[in-house]
């Protein structure tokens, strides 16, 4: 923009001191603005103003009034001869700004106004000042617009990202806490036999059955628990090998499920056993054993005594389904989806009864993860729970499986 400016002044200065006819009006496209020049009348945005060598202006008339009275305390300064330079003009109440070119025309010019004197091209500069001004405000504004757009979409992004990491380092924090509160009790219980056994140093180990074997107890309690401590934090860090090998399905299912018989006749409850798994179907056999143990176990640990366990597993086509229904107290629908949590157990107190720890399900669901099938909990009617399993028997490779 002060480019076009400075050019334009020295293409007058060029004028003046080659005395080629200026036209009085001068239309600059760019600009959209009209030129005057050399000077007729008052402030143009292009005026010449001639100064005598004592400094005195002498083309007043040709100036106008209004802008004589605006610029007539100019002084000449001769040391700014052939430069460009800017100056402000005006009162308090109004400034204006000029970008000026002062230019010494020799005695030999042809124009006698102009011959031996000082030519002060001048133009104003008011409407690029002002352009510049709101061009720079809306630079600004842009700037800051997008800066606080940066900034809330980068805030938004991390959050988002951050959210997964957050709520799994919340999940490790409650899992840890859990392990340790369930780690407690079973140790507690140990330190309390023994300290009080040590008070009877000279009884019998008969004399203390009770205590020791409320102890081992406790340590079966202990062994259990990290026992599946580690099948978790294995299924975890994804070194869990599922070993998928093909097996005959019916042989497989009727040696895990028999000795529940057993297990179901001395707590004086019924096991009801379907098994219509024609074929050999393909699955880690030691996870799936541990799948069965798991939901057989909680279908006679929940169910009262004289009440029935049904244990339906059925091929259908290349799917194996089981299903574990009990006629114990059910799960409430609002529980249903925490069950499988690690350490969510419906009712504390009942719970504690049974000597569960929360982890049963958490592990069930992930053995049926390992295998990329599906395990749900539903009502059974009139009362009790039915949860069921369905595995792909086809899809697997014997490879470490991601969870
Ligand atoms: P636990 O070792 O406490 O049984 P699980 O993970 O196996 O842990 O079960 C989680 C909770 O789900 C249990 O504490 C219990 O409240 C509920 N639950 C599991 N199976 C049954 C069932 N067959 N009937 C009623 N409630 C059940």
């Amino acid at each position: 923009m002060f480019q076009n400016i400075n050019q334009g002044l020295v293409n007058q200065r060029t004028q003046i001191l080659n005395n080629e006819s200026q036209p009085t009006i001068k239309i600059n496209p760019n600009k959209g603005t009209a030129n005057i020049s050399p000077s007729i009348g008052g402030p143009f945005r292009s005026t010449t103003i001639v100064f005598n060598a004592k400094g005195t202006i002498i083309n007043k008339p040709m100036l106008g009034n209004h802008f004589y009275s605006l610029i007539k305390n100019i002084q000449l300064d001769k040391t700014q001869t052939d430069r460009v330079y800017d100056m402000t003009i005006g009162s308090q109440n109004f400034t204006s700004h000029f970008r000026t070119l002062l230019v010494k025309v020799p005695k030999s010019n042809s124009n006698p106004l102009y011959a031996g004197n000082y030519a002060m091209i001048v133009e104003n500069i008011d409407a690029d000042l002002l352009a510049l001004k709101s061009f720079e405000r809306a630079i600004l504004i842009t700037i800051i617009f997008f800066w606080i757009l940066a900034i809330s979409i980068a805030y938004f992004l991390s959050k988002s990202s951050m959210k997964p990491i957050l709520s799994s380092w919340k999940k490790q924090r409650e899992f840890s806490a859990n392990a340790a509160h369930e780690l407690r009790t079973p140790l507690t219980v140990i330190q309390n036999q023994l300290e009080f056994m040590l008070t009877k140093p000279n009884d019998k180990i008969l004399d203390q059955a009770e205590k020791i074997s409320t102890s081992l107890n406790s340590v079966n309690q202990l062994q259990n628990l990290t026992g599946h401590l580690l099948t978790l934090s294995r299924a975890d860090a994804d070194v869990s090998q599922v070993s998928i090998q093909s097996q005959p399905l019916k042989p497989f299912f009727t040696e895990v499920i028999s000795p529940y018989q057993d297990v179901a006749d001395s707590q004086s409850k019924s096991l009801t056993v379907t098994i219509d798994t024609p074929g050999a179907g393909a699955f880690d056999s030691g996870l799936i054993r541990q799948l069965l143990v798991i939901l057989i176990d909680n279908g006679l640990k929940y169910s009262p005594t004289g009440g029935n366990v049904g244990v339906a597993i059925t091929r259908i086509k290349d799917t194996l389904n089981i299903k574990v229904s009990d006629n114990g107290p059910g799960i409430p629908d609002t529980d249903k989806k925490r069950i499988f949590d690690r350490f969510y157990r419906t009712d504390k107190s009942r719970n504690s009864k049974t000597g569960g720890n929360g982890l049963g399900l958490a592990i069930a669901s992930t053995i049926v993860s390992q295998h990329h099938g599906k395990i749900s909990v539903h009502d059974n009617q009139p009362v009790g729970s039915i949860f069921e399993v369905n595995i792909p028997l086809k899809s697997h490779s014997n490879h470490l499986s991601k969870k």
